[in-house]
């Protein structure tokens, strides 16, 4: 109906970014619809392949082996902005047809199938901030402060305009648009889903907004702290649970502050085991940065009724609405990785029955006694490898991996000597 010429086989690789391949529509019908296109098993860490080595019992270590891309036909959907061509999300399996553990999708199916065993069927949903840059100064091309305007940002309309209709149109609604707190950022809200199919939808709305953005001669980025004097970028993840169906939402109670005792342990849970799988959320050197005090972002594990200094921000004004809101990743995070492990923690939450601390005054950045976020990627990858949580959520060679990764990470930042540095300390002796 739509004549298409050309399917996408897409699938996230361990960092969230989308690989995959391009077929012509007589082989999508041959090879792609029967699991038969093939690529290295590398495409999940392509960047990382020494890494990938250092992980004790990866079955892929020699050579690299073929792994499959099984597409997923719920997900097919057209991309608009290329004529003609079709873009289907694809599960990684390997030669015998299981799945592949260190592919994101096989992680957040996990976690979905095991919080429908619980008896809950998640709802969640993905909002994300992003910067649209000149692509020579590699700056926002206008110094005014868009936040809530609706006059200020004409320059960013017509690409606005663009990706929200090319999300309409793909079947990827757009709940709201509007500008951020610093001139050019902006932020999308997605409407909320299952979280696999949240997590697919935010990397075909990176997808749009990057090939949009390039086609209008700018450069959209999902960094999490691009500018230092600038706001930083974050990926927050607005979840409930409901009863199977969706009939009724269990995070709802007319009594009280519209948030029940099983909502109450979730967020015991999410704050329980946050910190020592921060890396997850903040996968680079650069996302620490982000986490600074009155940025909007959290500095430390504090929850709080519709509260923007705290982690975990409760929002209760109707049953429909009624969820928690995690603000601690940045927008780079994988989403895959990110709600996987989010649910599982708020599930656990559930299962051991937590209280979370009394929620935080106003001002959450100065809460005394609450546990402080890593500060930076070592610290981090060191308490995400003693994780016995992240181990049973992600499996044991998704955690050495994640943190060979962030070594690397860490050790090339740290071999980096800044134009700051020398401004400051060249001659301060
Ligand atoms: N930019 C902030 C962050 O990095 C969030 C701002 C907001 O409240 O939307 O999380
Ligand atoms: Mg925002
Ligand atoms: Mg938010």
């Amino acid at each position: 109906a739509h004549g298409i010429d050309t399917v996408e086989l897409a699938t996230p690789d361990v960092t969230g970014a989308l690989r995959g391949k391009r077929l012509p529509l007589a082989s999508f019908r041959e090879n792609g619809l029967a699991g038969d296109v093939g690529l290295s098993s590398a495409v999940l860490a392509w960047d990382y392949a020494m890494e990938v080595l250092e992980i004790s019992d990866y079955d892929w270590k020699n050579g690299y082996s073929d792994v499959f891309l099984r597409p997923d036909l719920g997900t097919l959907r057209t991309v608009p902005w290329k004529p003609r061509t079709a873009l289907v999300f694809c599960d990684l399996v390997d030669g015998r047809g299981g799945p592949v553990r260190l592919s994101p999708r096989t992680v957040l199916r996990d976690a979905q199938r095991r919080c429908v065993e619980a008896g809950y069927d998640p709802f969640f949903a993905l909002e994300t901030e992003f910067y649209v840059l000149d692509r020579e100064t590699l700056r926002p091309d206008s110094d005014r402060n868009p936040v809530y305007s609706l006059h200020d940002n004409v320059r960013l309309e017509p690409l606005l305009a663009e990706i929200c209709a090319a999300l309409e149109e793909a079947g990827v609604p757009v709940e709201a648009c509007g500008g951020e707190y610093a001139p050019g950022q902006v932020e999308i809200n997605l409407t909320p889903s299952d979280p696999l199919s949240a997590a697919d939808d935010l990397l075909f709305f990176r997808y749009a907004v990057k090939q949009l953005a390039e086609r209008h001669g700018r450069l959209a980025t999902f960094m999490g702290k691009p500018f230092g004097d600038l706001s930083g970028s974050g990926l927050h993840v607005h979840q409930s649970l409901w009863r199977p169906g969706r009939t009724e939402n269990v995070f709802y109670d007319a009594e009280g502050e519209g948030l029940s005792e099983t909502a109450r342990h979730y967020a015991a849970g999410l704050l329980r085991y946050s910190g020592e799988a921060h890396l997850i959320a903040a996968p680079t050197p650069n996302a620490y940065k982000r986490l600074a005090e009155h940025s909007f972002a959290p500095v430390n594990l504090t929850w709080g009724i519709d509260n923007r200094s705290v982690a975990i921000r409760g929002l209760a004004r109707h049953a429909h609405g009624t969820r928690w809101e995690s603000r601690v990743a940045a927008a780079d995070a994988n989403p895959y990785l990110v709600q996987a492990y989010q649910l599982s923690a708020g599930l656990a939450g559930i299962a051991e029955r937590t209280e979370p601390d009394p929620q935080a005054s106003t001002d959450a950045y100065t809460a005394p006694g609450a546990e402080p976020l890593p500060i930076h990627l070592a610290d981090a990858a060191g308490r995400l490898r003693d994780s016995r949580f992240a181990q049973e959520v992600l499996g044991k060679e998704y955690v050495e991996l994640l943190c060979a990764i962030a070594r690397r990470e860490d050790e090339a930042y740290r071999s980096q000597v800044s134009d700051w540095e020398r401004g400051r300390y060249l001659s301060a002796v």
